[in-house]
Formats: C-alpha cells, structure tokens, sequence
C-alpha cells in the first residue's frame, strides 16, 4: 500500500526523532516533561502575542474542557456548526447538555451567520434561554466570516469556542484561526496538517482558563502532598513523547501551509472546470487548504468517481455528512436550509497530502477527467 494517495497523510520534518530521543534520553517518557512545555511555547508563539496554550491529548478533550470552563451543564443548549466532523459536537453531550445545529452558507461552507441569528432568537423564544456556548468550525481550513459571527456573539453575550482543529495556519483578516474565539482548539491528529500522531490543544487569551484547563487535564489535583480532590478531573494531557513529534512538527509548519496551496493551485490548474468547482477563497481570508475539495457538476455521481479512484489506489471521500442528518443526532434542533445538505450530496475530498507532486496531482485528474 506504499504507493497509495492518502486525503492527508503524516507529514514528518526531519527534527521530530531528535525530541522523542531527548525525551527517552532524560526519562520524560510520561505525561510531563520539557516537550510539553516547550511545545506550548511554539503554538504561542505561532498563533498570536499574549495566548497561551494548553497541550492535551486530543481536540475532542479541549472542546471538552472549554465547555466546562464554560459552565455547560445539563440541560443547558449549545450552538454547533452542523457541517463538520463530529468531534466537534460529541462533547456537548458528554456534558449533558443539547446541540443546536447551524446550517452553512454557500461560499465557505462554514456556519451562516443568517441562520446563527435566526437560531439564537428562537432558542431564547422557545426556552426562554440563552444557548450557553457557540462552537464554529473553520471546515477544511476556509476560515468563516468571523466579524459577522462574532458581533452576533457579543450582541447576546454568548461565549465563542473556534473549532481550528482544520484550520492552523489559515488567517481571516491578517489574524490567525484559532485566536478569534474567548477558547480556540486545535487538533494532531494524524490526518491534520500537522500532527503529534494524536494530539490537540486549547487556545485563549484568559491565561488564567487555560491554567485551568491544565489543572482539569491532569486529574483536577488540589496543591497537597496526598492526593486531595475537590472537583471532578480527567486525564487529557498530551504525552511528553507526543509533544517532542510537535515541536519537530512546528518547524515545517509554514512549509505544509505552503504545500497544502501548492496541491490546491494544481488541482486549479488542472481540473477541468465542467467536471468539478473548486471551492474559492473569499479575499480577506487565507485557508490553509487542508483538504482540496470539489463540487461535482450535474449528471456526476461521486461514489462511481470514488470507486474508480480507489480502483488505482487513490483515497477520496464524501465532504463531512452533516450533524442534523445523523442517527445520533437527526433529533436535535436545527436551523437551516439545504445547504449543507447539497455539499455532502455534491461534494468530494481529493488526496491533498503536502509530499505530494505535480505529477501525483496530474494523475488524480486524468482518472477523475477518463
Ligand atoms: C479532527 C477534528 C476534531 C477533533 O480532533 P481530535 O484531535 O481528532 O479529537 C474536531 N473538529 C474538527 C472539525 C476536526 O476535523
């Protein structure tokens, strides 16, 4: 399977041995140690002046945790993009709490600020409350219209969690993803732009949130010599030996941001125009093209394209199925039209992976152009 075209498969840099050796050669082969700390310090860096940054052991875990710090409880209502991956949504129902679904709009294919509104007055009318917690995702690394999204957040005081788990490295406005939200989260898991082979974080400017977040991450231990609890914890810090993969990761980041565009900018080239669009960028927003992805024209079925890709070895896949239309999930509320819906009818992943050549690229498009 060595020559297989993966989605999006790890990318290693080259300095990610030398961490995991230090890490074996001081014995911090545990859930502590300098990696973590030092791995920490590169997202901060990267991201923005004045965040801080909790390294845990997936994205789902920080979702989770923002929700708690958040104050989510049972019962409680929390607004999600329905348009993505599910770890987005799981842990508000780990909290006991309800999903609200928010449809997308048609050009980034991330939450429609339209049907945001519309939503948050019809909970606040029909509950008689507010939802708690807003999570929108940055899907397939387009960065949503974060001015809109955000003034209709501080218009009725809800807190913003920032789904970058696709999004490192995009920028709206010059700033980047993941800094825009009271928390942002970001993801390593080994299909993301840049992974620690599982891992996540948790991203705000409240350094005293992600202090707690930390403190929750590691069993919520109260300062005393025994072990003393006064509020429930969980085990969701990022290992030692992963943060060590991280930091080489960190190093090359700019060159996958660049790849990933480079891939995309082929697929433009290339791909026939009556065949498949390919999703634009708007002109304040800079994606850092996780994924290329493309809507099929009329008349073109995606699961015949998907088998006769895989037929020569070549991965693709259907866009996200989105949340409302989920077995888990079909009973929650909803706000929107079709929109989302017809990107998962219409839509296709191709092999994006940032080793990928021209030549790889070439090939995807005459199969997908036969
Ligand atoms: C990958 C992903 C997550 C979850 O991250 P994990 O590290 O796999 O838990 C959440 N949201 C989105 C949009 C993702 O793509």
């Amino acid at each position: 399977m060595s020559n297989r075209l993966y989605l999006s498969p790890p990318h290693m840099g080259g300095r990610e041995q030398f961490f995991v050796q230090q890490a074996f050669d001081t014995n911090w082969v545990s859930p502590a140690g300098p990696n973590i700390q030092g791995f920490e310090a590169d997202l901060e860096q990267y991201l923005a002046e004045g965040v801080s940054v909790a390294a845990l052991s997936s994205g789902t875990a920080a979702i989770h945790l923002a929700l708690i710090i958040l104050g989510v409880k049972a019962g409680d209502e929390v607004i999600c993009s329905t348009f993505t991956f599910s770890g987005s949504c799981n842990p508000i129902v780990y909290q006991g709490a309800t999903p609200v679904f928010i449809d997308s709009e048609a050009d980034t294919w991330n939450m429609s600020p339209e049907f945001l509104r519309i939503g948050i007055k019809d909970r606040i009318a029909k509950t008689g409350n507010k939802p708690k917690a807003i999570i929108l995702v940055h899907l397939y690394g387009m960065p949503s219209k974060m001015e809109e999204l955000l003034s209709i957040a501080r218009e009725f005081e809800i807190p913003v969690i920032e789904d970058a788990a696709e999004a490192l490295g995009s920028t709206y406005k010059g700033q980047k993803c993941g800094t825009f939200g009271d928390f942002g989260i970001l993801s390593f898991n080994g299909n993301k732009i840049i992974t620690t082979s599982g891992g996540g974080a948790l991203v705000s400017k409240s350094h005293q949130w992600i202090e707690k977040a930390r403190f929750l991450a590691t069993q919520a231990r109260d300062p005393a010599p025994h072990y003393q609890h006064s509020e429930i914890g969980y085990n969701y810090r990022l290992s030692n030996i992963s943060a060590g993969i991280g930091r080489g990761q960190m190093e090359v980041l700019d060159d996958r941001v660049s790849q990933r565009r480079q891939v995309f900018m082929w697929y433009k080239m290339h791909l026939p125009s009556t065949l498949l669009t390919l999703s634009e960028e708007p002109s304040d927003a800079y994606s850092n093209r996780w994924l290329s992805t493309a809507l099929l024209q009329k008349g073109l079925n995606p699961e015949e394209l998907r088998q006769k890709l895989e037929k020569s070895n070549i991965e693709t896949r259907p866009l996200w199925k989105p949340m409302h239309l989920q077995p888990v999930f079909n009973k929650h509320p909803y706000y929107g039209g079709g929109v989302s819906k017809e990107l998962f009818n219409t839509g296709i992943c191709l092999p994006s992976g940032s080793a990928m050549g021209q030549e790889d690229v070439k090939k995807v498009v005459d199969l997908l152009s036969s």
